[in-house]
């Protein structure tokens, strides 16, 4: 964890999802869903696979019939981050997939079909010790909130707020409270109202995302500003950045969002100038190849990809480590400092070949500090 000093963490309850704790003063876990169909087990763990090398902390998979729910079992075993089922207004689905091992479930109880049946979804939560989320939408409002309170704007929530807090209500008369709660918009304001007045009415775990946000560019503008401003007021316990993309990229801007706020850190930070006319090498496949490459990595080093020579390891001293390249050469600077100068060929190896000696380096670091010496 970072430091937060600066913001103070709205308190809530903590629910558990598998392994991860929700809420509270716990981390403020980063989720992504997978977008492969959950009946194909081996393109579902492969995607998984790849979401858990970028830190994703839980994932989620749709459940559209009984042998997506079978599929939720074979999927757990090949790997190693919590599961939630993702299912919709068919309780026998919600009940299979807690059954196959999810270890948590989305589901509106609203939407089950009458209290028997809320009943004995819950009574399957209570066995299997499985969370529920709690998920309305703008979208999917009741039409009895919508006509009494109007569609969800940023000045007025109270259809959203309600709709969930009903949803919540169905679910403690039955006895459970292992609850957390979202109220996605597609609209960046009435995200943000709507979360400050549900975090003012609740204490259950709050799960903050913008829904249908867009693609790289526009989901990444509107998560961060909604999400920021309410991480920023110590608002949200776990999030998901929704993207039309590969979920590994809502896992990366998820980080870097709390990294921003230094709320969480995982890995190196990319320091990159934009590259001037003094620059006189291909930058952009630089710096996209040590992105990609230090998605990997564990240990939180600043990585500078500077555009020139001259200037970029002075433009960079703050990095632990940086790359640099002109005409024809190149050099890897290290706090300011030049470490090595190669021709422009090898930089890109030699620098890696460092960068992977330092994440060893860290590695070691973290586990004697784990473990020190008796
Ligand atoms: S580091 Fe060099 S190339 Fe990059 S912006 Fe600065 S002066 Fe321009």
């Amino acid at each position: 964890m970072g430091s937060q000093e600066m913001i103070v963490r709205k308190k809530t309850r903590v629910i558990q999802v598998g392994a991860v704790a929700i809420g509270g003063e716990r981390p403020i876990s980063v989720q992504s869903m997978t977008n492969t169909d959950t009946r194909d087990v081996e393109q579902t763990v492969a995607q998984i696979k790849r979401l858990e090398a970028a830190g994703c902390d839980i994932v989620r998979v749709a459940v559209l019939d009984g042998d997506a729910a079978e599929a939720i079992r074979k999927i757990q075993e090949r790997i190693s981050i919590p599961l939630i089922g993702d299912i919709h207004f068919d309780y026998r689905l919600a009940i299979a997939a807690m059954e196959n091992g999810a270890d948590g479930i989305r589901i509106n109880p609203g939407n089950l079909g009458g209290e028997d049946k809320i009943a004995r979804v819950v009574a399957a939560a209570k066995l299997h010790k499985v969370p529920i989320r709690v998920g309305v939408n703008s979208g999917s409002i009741e039409k009895d909130l919508l006509k009494k309170y109007g569609y969800p704007t940023p000045e007025n929530t109270q259809a959203l707020i309600e709709s969930a807090l009903r949803n919540v209500r169905l679910l403690e008369k039955q006895g459970f409270e292992e609850i957390k709660i979202s109220i996605k918009s597609s609209d960046v304001l009435t995200t943000i109202s709507g979360y400050q007045r549900l975090a003012e009415n609740t204490d259950y775990p709050l799960h903050l995302g913008v829904t249908e946000a867009g693609g790289l560019i526009a989901g990444t503008v509107k998560s961060s500003v909604a999400l920021g401003i309410l991480l920023s007021q110590g608002i949200g316990d776990t999030l998901r950045i929704s993207l039309t993309r590969d979920p590994v990229d809502e896992v990366r801007v998820g980080f870097e969002l709390l990294r921003s706020l230094k709320i969480r850190e995982r890995g190196p930070e990319l320091i990159s100038c934009p590259t001037c006319g003094r620059t006189r090498i291909d930058l952009f496949s630089l710096a996209e190849a040590v992105e990609r490459y230090i998605q990997t990595m564990e240990s939180p080093l600043k990585v500078a990809v500077m555009g020139c020579v001259v200037n970029g390891p002075g433009e960079a001293k703050q990095a632990d480590i940086g790359v640099a390249g002109g005409n024809g050469v190149g050099i890897i600077f290290k706090k300011g400092v030049i470490w090595k100068k190669v021709t422009e060929e090898e930089l890109l190896e030699v620098f890696m070949g460092e960068l992977k000696k330092m994440e060893e380096e860290g590695r070691n670091a973290r586990k004697s500090a784990e473990n020190p010496a008796r």
